[in-house]
């Protein structure tokens, strides 16, 4: 296994390139098919059970279309503005349900038809675990796939079991042996905490058995009954077995402890990364700057207009016909803008959500943040420290 070095670097934050991020912009690309549905999941995805009409080729086909379409509009619109696509992620779902070719074509058709040329492009694609092989792997690298987001959750089967998750802890452990020796040197895994009947000591071990194959990147994610669906109806018909906040928190602080020894900081509320790892594509949603959703029911946001696909799958296919027409949503958006002016900055309350925050401009600063030892300020930006991540709604209403 080969092992990412280990780092320590002051305020790695400042070492963001936040002038990049608003100048250039990110793609986002759903792919909605899972093998079957977790039961605390409120994504856009489909399980085997789907609308008619929809499987996975004619979704890549309509996909195909439209990143050739929005790609060809957005390199004639960026021509001659120094600005270009730095970041791709293809999330879901569950894109590694594709075949090896299939995601091969898609990531190849992402960086032939959007501006990519000029410098790095950070691409990364989401798997999990049990529809990952050597053969994707491969195919991925290739196309120029440079970052793995692998949605691990626990080690622990009983857990996996509870939350509807297909693989199973031995099954993932090759896996995980083959991502860590392989092409994809850049790679994340994902755990939850907060799940019913999950003590410390259980969660503690999943962290540590993922951190033995090194991962520069890790997301750790408090389980949230989000409306609508089976582990909130769940939790409603046993509410004594869902755990309390304070519990919860104690489980974070104890998963971030587990990640300082491995070379980890907390950059943004749910991520950790060893310094020089931190997602930009992640960077960009809180700090500011465009990006362009493609698939089902993805969000675009150019300037400060958020548009967002149609979530039905037909409705989609009429709407890519109409990319570069005067019935095109983000051509309406595009047209409003100065295409070569960078997208601003996000407002206050997104930029709390990591550890960079935000420049102070005139606005008064509650001192108790600052003894409190949530925030600080340092060379003219409220910066925020690992325990003020949690807080970030609060602070922002207090700051408007
Ligand atoms: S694999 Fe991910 S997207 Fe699919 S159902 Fe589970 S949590 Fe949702």
């Amino acid at each position: 296994m080969r092992v990412a070095r280990f780092v320590r670097i002051r305020r790695p934050w400042r070492n963001w390139d936040i002038t990049a991020l608003r100048r250039n912009l990110g793609v986002y690309v759903h792919i909605p098919f899972c093998p079957a549905i977790c039961t605390y999941c409120d994504f856009l995805k489909f399980g085997p059970k789907r609308p008619r009409g929809l499987d996975e080729a004619s979704y890549e086909s309509s996909l195909l279309r439209e990143i050739e379409a929005r790609g060809a509009w957005l390199t004639a619109r960026l021509a001659g503005t120094g600005r270009r696509v730095d970041s791709i992620f293809i999330g879901g779902g569950t894109p590694t349900m594709l075949p090896a070719a299939d995601l091969a074509r898609i990531a190849s058709e992402l960086m032939s038809s959007f501006p990519t040329a000029g410098g790095p492009v950070e691409f990364s694609c989401e798997a999990n675990p049990d529809t990952l092989d050597q053969e994707k792997l491969a195919a991925m690298h290739e196309s120029g796939v440079n970052r793995l987001s692998i949605g691990i959750q626990s080690s622990n089967d009983r857990l996996l079991k509870f939350m509807g998750r297909t693989h199973r802890w031995a099954e993932t452990v090759p896996v995980l042996e083959m991502v860590a020796d392989g092409p994809i040197r850049n790679y994340s895994f994902d755990l939850i905490y907060g799940l019913p009947n999950q003590s410390v000591g259980t969660l503690l071990e999943s962290g540590r058995r993922l951190l033995e194959f090194r991962p520069p990147h890790f997301s750790a994610y408090w389980l949230v009954p989000e409306p609508h669906t089976a582990y909130t109806r769940w939790a409603m018909r046993y509410p004594q077995q869902i755990p309390s906040d304070r519990d919860v928190l104690y489980q974070q602080h104890a998963v971030e402890c587990l990640l300082r020894g491995y070379g980890h900081y907390r950059y943004e509320v749910n991520n950790y990364a060893m310094p020089g790892h931190e997602s930009m594509h992640n960077i960009r949603y809180w700090q500011g700057g465009d990006y362009i959703g493609l698939g089902l029911g993805s969000a675009s946001r150019l300037g400060t207009a958020v548009v967002s696909n149609p979530k039905s799958h037909i409705v989609w296919n009429t709407a890519i016909e109409s990319i570069g027409s005067a019935d095109d949503p983000l051509g309406q958006a595009m047209a409003e803008l100065d295409p070569k002016a960078s997208a601003p900055p996000a407002d206050s309350f997104l930029q709390l959500r990591n550890r960079l925050g935000h420049e102070l401009s005139g606005q008064s600063v509650n001192p108790r943040w600052i003894t409190g030892g949530l925030m600080e300020i340092h060379a003219g930006r409220l910066e925020i420290r690992s325990k003020g991540l949690n807080l970030s709604e609060q602070y922002s209403l207090e700051m408007e």
